[in-house]
Parts: C-alpha cells; sequence; structure tokens
C-alpha cells in the first residue's frame, strides 16, 4: 500500500481512489488503521499487491529453529483496514506536480495527500553467483520466507569446519539480523558440542559489530564465547558455490582492493539492499534514492502533501519494524493537522529498536535514538542478556504486531 489520496470522485481515465492510500506493510497498515480510529471519515485508498503479509523480525527465529515460519505469514485482506479501499496493484511512477500516481498496470490515481511507505528492496543479483546458490549447498539467509527455514538446515546439519556470516556494505532493514543469527548458530554448536570444531567468521561491510558502544560492548563478550574471527570493511563479491568459496573484497583504508576467497561448509547472506528502483528514479528521492522526508516531521521536502516512513524512508536510523512503531502516530498526527489547516506539532526523534538474540534464552534489547544514545523501556540494565527479553521477542512481540500493531492499537 503507498498512497494516500484524498479522493475526489473523478471519472474518466483517472480512477477515484479513496481520502489516503498506503502500502499493505508493516507501516502502511499500521497508519492506516491509526488514521481511521482518529477520523473514521478519511478515505483511504490501499495499492498493494500482495496477497500474503509477512512478520519478518521471526525469520531470525525461524533461522535459529524456535519458530515456526507458517506463522510468520497471514492473509493481507485481513489486515487491509474494513473501511479503506484496496487496490491489488504496484505503483510505479510518481507525479507530484499533478498529485497523482500511476500503477504498472496502468491506472492513474490522484490524491491530495500521499504517503509512501513500500518498504526496502533486497538486491539478491547484486552478488554474483547468489541467486543461483541460495537455498542450497549450504548458501542460506533469513531474508525471505522462502530461505529463513533453510538457515536451520545449514545449522542443524553442521559438523564443523567455516561457517561464514556476511552483512553488506549498504542500509539493510534490521541491521542486527546479519549477526543475530550468527550468535544463535554458534549458541547451537556449543550446546551440541561441535563449538570446537567450528571455525565461524563474520565478513561485514559495516565498520564496527553495531552502532550503540553500550550494547557493541556486550556483544563482544559473546563473540568471544563463539570463538567468532570479525572481518570489517569488506564486500562480498561473488559466491562459487560448486566450490564453496566466497570472493570478499576490502575497501578500507588498510585493506583496500584486497582479494580474499573464504572457503565455506555453509554461509549465511544478507542481500545488499537499497530504496526500490520505482523510488529511486522517482522525484520523490533523495541523493541516495531514499524517499526524501524531514527527520522530525517525515513530511516530504519538497512537497508538503507527501510523507513517508519505514525502510524505504530516507530517515537517517536503523531501520526496523520497532521504528515504524514511534514514527507512525508523528505522520499520523502531522497529516490530520494538515488536513485541518493547523500547524503540525509531532517530532520523531529517531527512536529505533533491535533485539538482539546472544543465543538460546538469551537477549540484549537495544534502543535508541538518531545520536545513538540509549532510549530505554525497561526500569533495567539492557545492555545486559535477559532470558525475559529472548521470551518478549519470541512470544509477545509476534502477539503484538498481528493484534495491536497494524490494527493502529499499538503506536508511540
Ligand atoms: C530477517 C529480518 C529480521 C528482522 N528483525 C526485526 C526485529 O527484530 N525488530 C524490528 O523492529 N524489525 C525487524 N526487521 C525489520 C522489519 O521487518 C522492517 O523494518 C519492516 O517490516 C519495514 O516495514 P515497511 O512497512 O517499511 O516495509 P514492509 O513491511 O517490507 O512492507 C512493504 C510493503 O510494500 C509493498 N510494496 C512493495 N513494492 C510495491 C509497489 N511497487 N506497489 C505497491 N506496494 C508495494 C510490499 O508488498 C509490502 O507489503 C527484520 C527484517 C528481517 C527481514
Amino acid at each position: 500500500m503507498l498512497n494516500i489520496l484524498l479522493y475526489q470522485i473523478k471519472q474518466s481515465h483517472e480512477k477515484p481512489l479513496s481520502g489516503n492510500c498506503y502500502r499493505g506493510g508493516n507501516a502502511g497498515l499500521s497508519l492506516a488503521s491509526l488514521l481511521l480510529i482518529k477520523d473514521p471519515n478519511l478515505k483511504i485508498g490501499i495499492i498493494e499487491p500482495s496477497e500474503k503479509h509477512y512478520y519478518q523480525p521471526a525469520w531470525t527465529l525461524v533461522g535459529g529453529g524456535v519458530f515456526d515460519i507458517k506463522k510468520t505469514e497471514r492473509s493481507e485482506g485481513d489486515y487491509i483496514p474494513k473501511k479503506a479501499t484496496w487496490i491489488k496493484e504496484h505503483a510505479d511512477k510518481f507525479e507530484p506536480e499533478n498529485n497523482a500516481i500511476i500503477t504498472k498496470e496502468g491506472q492513474k490515481y490522484s490524491y491530495d495527500y500521499l504517503v509512501v511507505c513500500p518498504g526496502i528492496q533486497l538486491n539478491w543479483n547484486a552478488i554474483k553467483g547468489l541467486s543461483e546458490s541460495l537455498g542450497k549447498n549450504g548458501v542460506c539467509s533469513n531474508y525471505s520466507f522462502k530461505t529463513a527455514p533453510y538457515t536451520f538446515e545449514c545449522i542443524k546439519n553442521f559438523k564443523g569446519g567455516n561457517a561464514i556470516f556476511h552483512n553488506p556494505d549498504t542500509p539493510v532493514k534490521c541491521g542486527g539480523a546479519p549477526h543475530k543469527i550468527m550468535y544463535m548458530a554458534a549458541d547451537y554448536f556449543r550446546k551440541h558440542g561441535i563449538l570446537d570444531k567450528a571455525n565461524i567468521q563474520y565478513w561485514s561491510g559495516g565498520t564496527k559489530l553495531f552502532a550503540v558502544d553500550k550494547y557493541e560492548k556486550t556483544l563482544m563478550k559473546v563473540v568471544k564465547r563463539g570463538n567468532i574471527k570479525l572481518n570489517f570493511f569488506v564486500r562480498l563479491e561473488e559466491i562459487d558455490s560448486t566450490n564453496k568459496k566466497a570472493k570478499f573484497v576490502g575497501f578500507g583504508e588498510s585493506n583496500k582492493g584486497e582479494v580474499t576467497w573464504v572457503d565455506y561448509d555453509f554461509m549465511h547472506v544478507t542481500p545488499p539492499q537499497s530504496a526500490p528502483d520505482f523510488i529511486k528514479n522517482s522525484p520523490l528521492a533523495n541523493a541516495a534514492g531514499w524517499v526524501d522526508v524531514n527527520k522530525h516531521t517525515l513530511q516530504h521536502i519538497k512537497y508538503p502533501n507527501i510523507f513517508s516512513l519505514g525502510d524505504a524512508s530516507g530517515l537517517p536510523t536503523s531501520k526496523t519494524g520497532a521504528a515504524i512503531r514511534k514514527q507512525t502516530p508523528t505522520v499520523a498526527e502531522n497529516l490530520i493537522a494538515l488536513l485541518h489547516n493547523k500547524p503540525m506539532t509531532a517530532s520523531y526523534m529517531g527512536y529505533t529498536s533491535c533485539p538482539l538474540i546472544t543465543g538460546y534464552g538469551k537477549l540484549v534489547l537495544a534502543e535508541f535514538d538518531y545520536n545513538n544514545k540509549p532510549m530505554e523501556t525497561f526500569p533495567f540494565d539492557q545492555s545486559k542478556e535477559r532470558w525475559s527479553m529472548y521470551q518478549l521477542k519470541r512470544e509477545v512481540l509476534p502477539r503484538m504486531y498481528w493484534g495491536a500493531i497494524l490494527r493502529g492499537k499499538m503506536q508511540g
């Protein structure tokens, strides 16, 4: 879902749409539901081609063998707010000058307000040999519904050797997911007495393990516990699945251009990611391709009747569902203020969260703002590994997501 269209009944080629229109992902459904709670008279249209909706945060748990993949998928139709109009099409082009949007299916929709939230694009083809080797011969990824279960197959069948975990040099959704699965694997190997036969390596395009020092300190102890080797400033360029080798190229000051071919027995790959191409190529994009919005009001820098939130937005914070929980009420309040010709007063401070699984039954709940300053919910030191926080991730958050967040009942 992706566009909010306050629609005037127009016949001709321009199809009447709805007041507001979004996409059917985490951000879009949460916002559409919240807006209809705030003002049931709003006319909302949802442009969303997918018949399925996914609770993606649980894919890490699926990869660790402790969550059923089937429970992460539900029918989109069950979460489209009753009063909204669902348009099963693909948004494709924007005409912000004309307050219009065109779909791949050739329909043109006009709007008074637009909220853009199509999520992030996974660029599997950016790595030579990845698409054809994914899901077999030891190459796995939690970043898709289809391949997350295979990750646990790889962990379960691992008998020793090189276990490689990869993080790209691009922004990704859930910056913790590329290494959370590594801590689960190390813990699994330890519990099954094969940790001493495992050579666990992290190959990351990042500059450090985690942005916030307070939480990174704990993660470094987990790294030590798993005897994990860390490599930074490297890019995965190629996978030779026949010989089970991966090619990494250095891009840091000390390793620029350095080529390393690494043998793997299994390898978890996080695909390079970007804004969707149709956003990148649109007048809405900033220099990096993300939707160009004000980081506090979430209003578009150039087009005042356009907002954006979620993974596709150019907000300088970690791209998570948790961030959307705080972004949604900001957009709702500011949009409704504009609808009533009032000044926008809601301001988003960059809150985001990463539930860092560090083992089976262990989790560090990282919560922080734009300045990487901890912004914690609970009255205890959240940098400690806790069983209670692991249960929050595995048992409570999925229920909150389906039962409250997508229904617009749990924002802020
Ligand atoms: C493995 C993994 C682990 C994660 N772990 C966590 C976690 O622990 N905590 C956390 O907070 N977050 C986590 N996340 C991140 C979280 O899932 C995302 O940040 C969140 O789903 C982003 O929401 P969104 O609405 O921006 O995009 P999405 O939820 O991805 O929705 C985008 C929607 O747009 C639709 N769409 C795409 N293109 C078009 C088009 N052209 N026209 C119309 N519709 C279109 C799609 O069909 C989709 O429904 C994780 C993600 C992954 C993959």
